[in-house]
């Protein structure tokens, strides 16, 4: 099956291999489960800062994955920063590729996984399918890639409280209603 329709920028790519990392040389039969789950809709990913919180929705039973982003070095935003020209934020390939060679990647690093499911391996079709979820929104608007790793809040100076505080926004797995996620 193509993978074209996710990934097809260098900053959803970023997150197209999150689900299938490099190193990964075998085939994971949920990848393609995971991604036909992202493509007829049902995922639905709400984001919190650096929070991605989705329900997705499989058969009858609906599990609620949670991914935690680590926030963007300032290396990384001094990086991406120096590229962008004007006040309009363009991030195109090339600034992708430039802050790559530059030595520091843009590519998110996850904090935490969690899912509702039993799974335990945090490498769940529901986590998979977040990935593939947010591949397909990043590619639409690759700012989210800088968003969720608190790229605007910090590169624009914010008073906002540092990474410590971060995990009170974990909300309990058996606190969510999946129900809530999904208007039908
Ligand atoms: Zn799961």
């Amino acid at each position: 099956m193509a993978d074209d329709d996710f990934g097809c920028t260098a900053w959803g790519r970023d997150w197209v291999r999150l689900a299938q990392p490099l190193r990964q040389t075998r085939p994971d039969p949920l990848l393609p489960r995971a991604r036909r789950l992202a493509r007829v809709g049902g995922v639905r990913v709400t984001i919190d800062g650096r929070i991605v919180r989705g329900a997705v929705r499989h058969g009858r039973s609906t599990s609620v994955a949670c991914v935690e982003v680590a926030p963007m070095s300032r290396e990384t935003i001094a990086g991406i920063t120096g590229r962008l020209s004007g006040a309009r934020l363009l991030l195109t390939d090339e600034v992708h590729r430039a802050v790559t060679e530059g030595g520091h990647p843009p590519a998110p690093t996850l904090a935490g996984v969690d899912c509702s499911c039993p799974d335990g391996t945090g490498r769940c079709l529901h986590v998979l399918a977040v990935y593939y979820d947010m591949a397909r929104r990043v590619d639409d608007d690759p700012r989210i890639a800088l968003d969720v790793q608190d790229f605007f809040r910090v590169s624009s100076g914010g008073t906002r409280l540092p990474t410590a505080a971060s995990p009170q926004r974990w909300i309990p797995l058996n606190t969510l209603d999946p129900v809530d996620y999904f208007t039908v």
